[in-house]
């Protein structure tokens, strides 16, 4: 039987309508910095959504485009301005960086507070021990299609493919959180398919088109691809969809799968961050420029 598509476009809509009803009751906005380094052209788009789905819910919003030659202390300048400021509540680091700057370094410069990724040091500790606060954005995402689609995550076997500290360790901790048996697959893992058909929910993030096929995944099965590959000009998962959707009980597709609620998740925690932190409601109003080199800004 044909496997239920899961929508992950009318999803984030919904939850961008939500958010935008919510903002417009707000005596003050809240208020996400956006940073960019460098030319990746990927990154360059992602960002693009995140700002205009901010100007979309009423989010005040701030990118810097930021040239690859920024230094590393130059980047922490501006993350320690954009800490101090009143009118940010969400600050947001699109990686990946030059290999001239420690992300780690990055990472932990940005106030707890502001920490719309969850990727501080203290965020992933608190996930780690079973105590989520901000959580990563995509893994957030996969948790929360989970449930608006009523999948039962307790006591299931979930296998995660992938193990970066974006996507594939937070996912796994969620699940984990959440009381499934979780394993997690990558590079390295020997007979992958061995796992893989032992899931009930599967979660791909490799960045592999095809990496699973129909005879890897189990009857019935959830599967979860978060994977963003171009192939012949055209977006593409991890999963075979053709085949796999055959057969499993669940599926989300590329594009409209896991993307929009990612980027409805940034908007949802920016949202968050700033009622967390009543004493930077300041109404918004003109800010001042940067003296990074910065190129481009906006305000909405
Ligand atoms: P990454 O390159 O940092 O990590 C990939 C992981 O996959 C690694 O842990 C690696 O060990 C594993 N892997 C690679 N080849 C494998 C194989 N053949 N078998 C088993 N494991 C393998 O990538 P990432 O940042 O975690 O992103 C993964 C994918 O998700 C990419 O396609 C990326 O574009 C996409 N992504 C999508 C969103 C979204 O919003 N939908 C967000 C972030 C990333």
């Amino acid at each position: 039987m044909a496997a239920v598509i899961i929508d992950g476009k009318t999803v984030a809509e919904k939850i961008r309508a939500r958010i935008k009803a919510e903002v417009a009751k707000l005596k003050s906005k809240p208020g996400l910095a956006a940073i960019l380094v460098g030319e990746n052209p990927a990154s360059k788009v992602y960002v693009d959504i995140k700002r205009k789905t901010c100007d979309e819910v009423g989010i005040y919003s701030e990118l810097y485009k930021l040239p690859d030659s920024t230094t590393e202390k130059e980047l922490l300048q501006l993350i320690g301005k954009l800490n101090e400021n009143k009118k940010i509540h969400a600050i947001l680091v699109q990686m990946p960086l030059p290999k001239h700057i420690s992300e780690e370094k990055i990472l932990a410069a940005i106030a707890l507070e502001k920490d719309v990724d969850g990727f501080s040091p203290e965020n992933i500790g608190k996930l780690v021990s079973g105590k989520e606060a901000s959580v990563p954005c995509t893994p957030k995402g996969v948790i929360r299609l989970l449930e608006e689609y009523k999948i039962e995550i307790l006591g299931k076997n979930a296998v995660v493919i992938g193990r970066s500290n974006i996507v594939g360790k937070p996912v796994a901790l969620m699940l984990l959180n959440r009381d499934a048996t979780v394993t997690v697959c990558h590079s390295k893992t020997t007979d992958l398919a061995k796992h893989t058909r032992n899931a009930d929910i599967l979660v791909v993030a490799a960045g592999k088109p095809k990496l699973v096929t129909a005879d890897m995944v189990k009857e019935g099965a959830v599967v979860i691809d978060v994977g963003i590959n171009r192939v012949d000009g055209k977006l593409v998962g991890d999963v075979d969809f053709e085949t796999v959707s055959r057969k499993a009980g669940y599926i989300t597709p590329v594009p409209k799968g896991v993307g929009p609620m990612t980027v409805a998740m940034l908007i949802e925690n920016t949202l968050d961050l700033f009622r967390k932190n009543p004493s930077r409601q300041l109404s918004t109003g003109p800010s001042r420029n940067s003296d990074l080199g910065v190129n481009q800004k906006t305000e909405n």
